[in-house]
């Protein structure tokens, strides 16, 4: 069954998030004058990630909003180091504007997606919201290879891994799930999620070995490996 069409995660697949948020939390603890509390910049890193890592959940469950996850993860990073703050939405701000000159597409992205232009649908599923990667895109040159089909949760209503976000990434390319490759770095929000809810499921791994997955999803180590699909 051939495919007809690619769908994309973002973060950590098509763009360099952990790169990026790694540059822009170090610039920002430094400017802040506050770096100097951690034995290390990969311990200010793994904190502000670990973060991250508990508080966009809530985000993607509805409980918070984009803007509202921000501001927790600010809220409990700077408790944590004990440092008071008046302004903690002006804080994510400003780390927010050292990341954002830092953005940076994985060097296998543009040719992927230069090959597929004019022979394969393209679009993205991103549990986002559609402003904020719309910018990212186009930051990184990537956003006119997806026009408008770019599908983010906080638009829609679900989140990956929930099928509805899956199926409707496919409707909006117009073309039933079995004609349609999924492919992201998370296992647990694409891989299986995207498996489950009938595409193609390619789990993106870019570092590591040995890595074995469940029956339905293809590992591959980079995205090169999409340009000519197996079936
Ligand atoms: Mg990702």
């Amino acid at each position: 069954m051939s495919i007809r069409g690619v769908l994309f995660d973002v973060d950590d697949t098509l763009i360099d998030y952990s790169g990026t948020a790694r540059i822009g939390i170090l610039k920002h603890l430094a400017t802040e004058g506050i770096l100097d509390l951690f034995e290390s910049p990969d311990a200010a890193v793994a904190l502000w990630r670990g973060i991250e890592d508990e508080e966009y959940p809530r985000f993607l469950s509805g409980e918070l909003t984009f803007k509202g996850q921000q501001l927790a993860r600010t809220q409990r990073f700077l408790a944590y180091l004990g440092v008071g703050c008046d302004d903690p939405v002006a804080w994510f701000a400003r780390y927010a504007a050292h990341r954002d000159t830092a953005w940076t597409a994985f060097p296998d992205a543009a040719p992927l997606l230069r090959a597929l232009d004019g022979r394969t649908r393209v679009g993205v599923v991103s549990n986002a919201s559609k402003p904020y990667q719309t910018v990212k895109l186009r930051t990184v040159g990537l956003l006119p290879h997806f026009g408008e089909d770019i599908l983010c949760s906080d638009e829609f209503g679900a989140a990956k891994p929930d099928p509805a976000i899956f199926l409707a990434g496919c409707e909006m390319l117009g073309l039933p799930p079995e004609h349609v490759a999924y492919v992201g770095d998370r296992y647990d929000w694409d891989a299986l999620g995207a498996r489950d809810a009938g595409l193609r499921s390619y789990w993106l791994v870019r570092e590591g070995s040995g890595i074995a997955a469940d029956a339905g999803i293809t590992v591959i180590r980079s995205l090169a490996e999409l340009d000519s699909p197996a079936g």
